[in-house]
């Protein structure tokens, strides 16, 4: 895409979308921090659901060591992976208390030297909580950068490194979050809703996605075909059997 796509392409999702934010529920740097570690390979509903009781009791990394791995493990046990995820936010939470104090840090390299803690939660937080102009790429990201022609990448970090050199001023603090709810709401893994995406014109992806009463034609269309195909196929055989059956049970006749 070309530099003047690129801003148009972000003027519009934030256009339709001024204020984007995380769908993860918190109320302090710390309880971000916990929500998107539990949130690896679940949705952010899901964490929700099981977060919202247990940080009315724990919004600190020492509430959380009091709490233990067994309360913890008990309290997120309808997230995936809930075992490795207790050890990890206990393990984290202290390392937290040992080095810095009780506070999240502000860096990279800080924040991934926790436990359970991977480039994309650092990067969330960085920029959710503290500000910064990071870009996680998850899979939503991942998946409409490389579809639209924003930027290609056959990883994750080629996606991230990509987007730091192309998205302009005024939008890379808040680039991520449009990217992920454009991803979420819109241009889906499966079935892309093209029909209503406010970037149909600037997305290299072919073919578009027809809107629903054209695919609603079409399946129609696709049913009666088959159906007539099926027909077809029933009454071929049929039909040469009864020609055979035919001429076999005609006698011979003798000159
Ligand atoms: S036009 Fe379709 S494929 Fe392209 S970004 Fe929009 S929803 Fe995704």
């Amino acid at each position: 895409m070309k530099r003047d796509q690129v801003f148009e392409f972000f003027r519009r999702l934030a256009e339709a979308n001024p204020s984007p934010t995380t769908e993860l529920e918190s109320s302090n740097p710390y309880q971000l921090l916990v929500a998107v570690v539990l949130s690896a390979q679940a949705t952010d509903a899901s964490v929700n659901i099981a977060c919202r009781p247990l940080f009315t009791r724990i919004n600190t990394p020492q509430q959380m060591v009091d709490f233990g791995e067994d309360d913890l493990r008990d309290a997120i046990k309808t997230i995936g992976l809930f075992n490795t995820k207790a050890k990890n936010v206990i393990a984290l939470s202290q390392a937290l208390l040992d080095r810095h104090g009780g506070e999240v840090p502000r860096t990279r390299e800080e924040l991934q030297a926790l436990p359970g803690v991977g480039r994309k939660t650092a990067n969330v937080v960085l920029n959710t909580a503290f500000g910064e102009e990071t870009f996680a790429v998850d899979t939503h990201v991942f998946r409409v950068c490389n579809r639209t022609g924003l930027a290609h990448g056959k990883t994750v970090e080629e996606v991230e490194a990509k987007l730091e050199r192309i998205v302009p001023q005024p939008f890379r603090r808040d680039a991520h979050h449009w990217l992920i709810l454009h991803g979420r709401y819109t241009c889906k893994a499966r079935l892309p809703e093209c029909c209503r995406c406010p970037v149909i014109d600037l997305c290299r992806y072919k073919p578009k996605t027809p809107p629903p009463e054209e695919r609603a034609k079409s399946s129609v269309a696709r049913t009666a075909r088959r159906a007539s195909s099926t027909a077809r196929i029933a009454k071929g055989p049929t039909a040469s059997k009864r020609t055979a059956n035919h001429s076999r049970s005609r006698p011979n006749r003798l000159p």
